[in-house]
């Protein structure tokens, strides 16, 4: 059984993984040229449900724990006046939570833990066509070609191999501009310590400016901002982003004025409940199959994802469709109500009562009172 998996993302890699530990072979086709091609961008917080559970299932548990930093799970939340609202700070040393990885660190974790030639760099897949008698023949840019019995799309959201299974639309749910802090500690003290170990974020009206620390010392910074009709180089201008926090704490928009290199996006979505008709020999893990906002599910549900599909394929080797068909209907299920919730956090981030209703949901309700009696 030939298994090609488009996209080398956490999903796809961490399937790869998996698959390799059952003594199951798989080429992973990656469009980029290397590794180190392209930044990957900031840190994640793994779920001891989801990813972390892949990992475990992946046998990288250890080399996790030597790579994370659970004082990274400590975040403040701030009012545009530099309040604190919420202030977390996780029991020291303690991997019970949800410690944070630097992307990078954990792509590097799960490539060093594959076969050298698991990878095919700078493929990238432009059509998969079906075979008449089964499997797809894969066709690269710059015209090389595959075969495979088994695609799975892991090539995340603007995936190709999902146009094979539906139609579903993307929809543009926020603009996120990114900036980045090197060296912050020597650079910008003030900065370091205004973020501290994890994560903040000052949350104003329809708009949130965020900063997160990485393991390498720098800052990432992330301004939130609502789905506009703007072109997105207009988010390039310093200047146009600080007059958009006119009026915010000086302290805070320095973030904005020390960042680098501001990187506008659109932030996407796919409906929520998007799900397909089982068709022979091809599936989607990840935001192929599920693109949400980003609220920290996306890569914990890709993983996780991905350890499914692989134990399934696993327990049965000489029948993929009935694992594929077992794996969407348990994927379906489980990533429908993560999809609505995370909608529903993203309205909530970039509403105009943002900060109360940020500050309720971190709130622990107090417990009921005991029937009386
Ligand atoms: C700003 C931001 C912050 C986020 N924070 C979090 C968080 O804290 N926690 C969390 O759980 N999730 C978070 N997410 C979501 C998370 O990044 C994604 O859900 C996750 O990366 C999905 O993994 P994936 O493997 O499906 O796709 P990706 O990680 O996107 O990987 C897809 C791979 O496929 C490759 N590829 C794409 N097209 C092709 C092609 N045609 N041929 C070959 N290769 C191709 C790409 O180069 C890439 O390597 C965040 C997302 C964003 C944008």
């Amino acid at each position: 059984m030939r298994i090609a998996i488009a996209g080398g993302g956490l999903g796809g890699l961490t399937l790869a993984r998996i698959l390799h530990q059952h003594g199951i072979g798989a080429v992973v086709y990656e469009r980029e040229a290397s590794r180190s091609a392209r930044s990957q961008g900031g840190s994640l917080d793994l779920h001891p449900e989801s990813g972390q559970q892949a990992l475990a299932a992946a046998g990288l548990a250890g080399r996790f724990r030597s790579e994370a930093r659970p004082e990274g799970e400590e975040h403040r939340i701030l009012d545009p006046a530099g309040r604190t609202l919420v202030h977390h700070t996780p029991q020291p040393g303690s991997f019970a939570g949800r410690p944070e990885i630097d992307r990078s660190a954990l792509r590097d974790l799960l490539l060093d833990s594959l076969p050298r030639d698991a990878v095919a760099w700078q493929h990238r897949l432009v059509a998969a066509t079906p075979r008449p008698a089964g499997g797809f023949g894969l066709t690269f840019d710059g015209g090389r070609s595959a075969d495979c019995d088994v695609l799975i799309g892991a090539d995340g959201a603007r995936s190709v191999v999902r146009s094979l299974l539906t139609d579903a639309k993307l929809s543009y749910v926020a603009t996120l501009v990114e900036l980045s802090i090197g060296d912050a500690d020597r650079r910008h003290p003030d900065l370091a310590d205004l973020v501290g170990p994890g994560n903040l974020w000052c949350v104003g009206v329809n708009q949130i400016l965020a900063a997160q620390r990485l393991g390498d010392g720098s800052i990432r910074v992330g301004i939130s901002l609502r789905a506009e009709d703007r072109h997105m180089d207009t988010y390039r201008s310093k200047r146009a982003l600080l007059d958009m926090f006119d009026g915010w704490n000086p302290s805070l928009t320095a973030l904005i004025e020390a960042g680098d290199n501001p990187s506008p996006r659109r932030i996407e979505a796919m409906p929520t409940g998007t799900r397909w008709a089982h068709q022979p020999g091809i599936t989607l893990i990840g935001d192929a199959a599920h693109l949400m906002p980003p609220v920290g599910e996306g890569a914990n549900q890709a993983m996780l994802d991905a350890a499914e599909l692989a134990a399934e394929l696993a327990a049965n080797p000489a029948g993929p469709d009935a694992a594929i068909r077992t794996y969407e209907e348990a994927m379906f299920v489980r990533t429908h109500p993560i999809a609505e919730m995370s909608a529903r956090i993203q309205a909530m981030m970039l509403s105009p009562t943002a900060a109360d209703d940020i500050v309720r949901f971190f709130t622990p309700r107090p417990a009921e009172p005991a029937p009386a009696g």
